[in-house]
Parts: C-alpha cells; structure tokens; sequence
C-alpha cells in the first residue's frame, strides 16, 4: 500500500519510517525495512501498527544508508508477520516491496516450486522476489526487467539487493511510483508527501518505466532498458 526507498549519506531507517507516517492515511495492516548493512540484508517487519515497527526496530537496531520500506495492505494471505513486507528470495540476497496485485501469481508461484524454490509466505509479492533470483546471472537490472516482463497485474516495486548494494531499483506498471531528486541522497515513494521533507524536484514515473537510484544519480529507463531522458517535476504544494 505504501512504499518508500532511501539511498544517501545519511541513516535509512528514521527516513523510511518518517515517510511511511506520512502514508499511513491509506490504511495498512504491517509494515516492514530492508537495509543492507555489513554484506547481508537487514529485514524488520511485523504485523500491526508503525509504532510496532519502531518497537521492534528499537530492540533489534538496524543501521545502514540504504533501504526499502512498505505498509502492507494484504490481499493474497492474511495480515502476519511473515506475510509482511519485504519479502526476500530464498537466499535472502534480493528484498522487495510491492504495492499492487499480481495476477499470475499461481501460475509463477508453481513454475518456480517445479524447479526447487520454497515459499514461506501466502503472498503474491514472495514470487517477485524468486522470479528475479531465478534470473539473476550476474546483473540485478537484467533480471528485474526479465522478471517484470512474466507478471500480469498491477505493481509498484522496489527492490534491494546484496548483488548491487549500491542501488535501489524502482519499477511500476498500474500503481504510482515516484522518485525523489535530493541533495544527500535519492528517494523513492509511492505518493510525494513521503518525501516532500526531503526534496520537491521528483520523477512521476510513467507505467513500465524503471528507475535505478544511486546515491549521487538516478536513472530512468525504459521496459526494455533503453535510457530516457526524464523530465523534473517541481512540487509546489505543501502537505
Ligand atoms: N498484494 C500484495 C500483498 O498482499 C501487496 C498489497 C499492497 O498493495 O499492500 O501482500
């Protein structure tokens, strides 16, 4: 239901969890981070309110300038722990968000268990996860627009991984995804007051585009990964 991503100078998770107040208006029932911290993915989720989060947060502290966050808003397998968000693949090397629905889910979630992969959630964002492991040779991107390419439904995506720690990777197609051009760093959200603190000058993206943010520059290409030039957009309003 909510998503926001974060890579800069500074710490992720007060901003991860600053902006998912801020979308706490659409409603949710569990929220979740992903940051990579020391080589491995950190994930902190639960079912319940933010302030669970932070709870959790505080006993098991996560520190890193990179992550993805999300309030979920269940729609295949019931509001838990487990089916939280993010979800990981099964070696726990790619993390994702998603807001949306994805229609196949089935179909992929058997295709997959045929060659070996477990599941551990009833959710149709877990086969985002282990369809990109399933491509990944050796490129994160490559294996996010192949991925992408076998779902049918609706999506916003971000995706972290140990392969690529140094990116966030942002897609969408029928659920809004914006990105945030900032001066520390670069952020991602799934509607602009997440964000609007940090930064007024933002990409809407635009269905099947894909955005790759770094810490100093953000990418936008196209479903097939072809580069393209971006307008900014300069938020005027205020929250
Ligand atoms: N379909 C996903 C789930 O049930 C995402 C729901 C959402 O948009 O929050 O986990």
């Amino acid at each position: 239901c909510g998503i926001v991503g974060y890579i800069g100078d500074g710490q992720a998770t007060p901003i991860l969890l600053e902006g998912l107040k801020r979308l706490e208006y659409r409603g949710y029932d569990s929220a979740g981070v992903a940051l990579y911290e020391d080589g491995k993915l950190q994930i902190r989720k639960t079912k319940g309110r933010l302030t669970a989060l932070e709870d959790l947060i505080k006993r098991e502290c996560v520190a890193g300038s990179v992550g993805i966050g999300h309030t979920r808003w269940a729609t295949h397998g019931e509001p838990s722990d487990i089916n939280a968000h993010p979800h990981v693949n099964s070696k726990g090397t790619i993390a994702v968000v998603h807001n949306g629905i994805i229609e196949n889910y089935m179909y992929l979630k058997e295709r997959l268990q045929q060659e070996g992969y477990k599941f551990v959630s009833d959710t149709d964002t877990e086969v985002i996860a282990q369809l990109i492991d399933y491509f990944y040779k050796g490129d994160i991107l490559d294996a996010v627009i192949n991925a992408v390419s076998r779902l049918e439904g609706s999506y916003a995506l971000a995706i972290l991984s140990t392969y690529e720690p140094d990116k966030v990777i942002a897609v969408r197609r029928d659920s809004p995804l914006i990105v945030g051009l900032g001066e520390d760093g670069n952020y991602l959200a799934s509607d602009i007051p997440a964000i609007l603190k940090h930064t007024r000058n933002v990409y809407i993206l635009e269905d099947g585009e894909i955005a790759v943010l770094t810490r100093d520059k953000v990418t936008v290409l196209d479903s097939l990964g072809k580069e393209i030039k971006k307008e900014v957009f300069e938020v005027k309003w205020d929250v």
